[in-house]
């Protein structure tokens, strides 16, 4: 057998079904080191390239521990800007598909409160957004991070260099003490090692320098 196959994993048959449907035959490098792990629950740090396949690599760790019939907010995935997080939402829908009625909401900045208000109202089972918005929705009381299961920093080194570090501390605070948090970045400045010490719990710590 394919050694990164990814029925290597012990994924829900319907999500691996849908994988196939993707036509995703095998891991990346990046999934290939990173999902046994993430999987098991432990904590990650992970550098890799764009284009790498990392948003699967996250992605399907939230997904294998989602419970779709409860209806709270159990993943969060926080981007640099709003066409990332719009990707990534993207993304998660596509890998989603096999599993029934899952809810990706995204929370960005240049779009108005309301309609994010009135959705979050609705509710969803995972939120994607940009720092500066999710900590408006927080301080406005509009949404609950109480039931995050999977905390998500994508792109981090990005979000600390425009500045967002002080909207991501006050975000992790408003999730649970007991949760799985990921971190993806390019590189590894001091701010990142900063909150790979203060976000993370006993991090697997993985680099990939060549693409897939
Ligand atoms: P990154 O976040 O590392 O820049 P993405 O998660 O955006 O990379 O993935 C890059 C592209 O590769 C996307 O189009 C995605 O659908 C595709 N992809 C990811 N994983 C696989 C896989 N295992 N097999 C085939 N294509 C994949
Ligand atoms: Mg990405």
């Amino acid at each position: 057998m394919n050694p990164n196959a990814f029925s290597t994993l012990p994924l829900a048959p319907a999500l691996l079904a849908n994988l196939d449907t993707l036509g995703y035959t095998e891991m990346t490098t990046i999934q290939a080191q990173s999902l046994p792990p993430v999987l098991h629950g432990r904590d990650l740090i992970a550098q890799a390239k764009t284009g790498s396949g990392k948003t699967a690599a996250f992605g399907i760790g939230i997904l294998h521990k989602l419970n779709p019939a409860w209806f709270a907010i159990q993943g969060l995935v926080m981007c640099p800007t709003r066409e990332l997080a719009d990707q990534v939402a993207n993304e998660l829908r596509r890998l989603a598909r096999g599993e029934g009625n899952i809810k990706i909401l995204t929370l960005t900045g240049g779009a108005p409160m309301r309609p994010q208000m009135a959705s979050l109202e609705h509710g969803a089972h995972i939120v994607v957004g940009t720092p500066g918005r999710i900590r408006d929705h927080l301080g406005r009381g509009t949404l609950n991070l109480s039931n995050v299961q999977t905390l998500v920093l994508d792109e981090a080194d990005r979000m600390t260099d425009m500045g967002f570090y002080d909207e991501i501390a006050g975000i992790v605070s408003a999730c649970p003490a007991r949760r799985q948090t990921l971190l993806f970045s390019a590189t590894y400045p001091d701010d990142i090692r900063r909150a790979t010490e203060l976000f993370l719990r006993d991090p697997v710590e993985i680099k990939v320098e060549a693409q897939h």
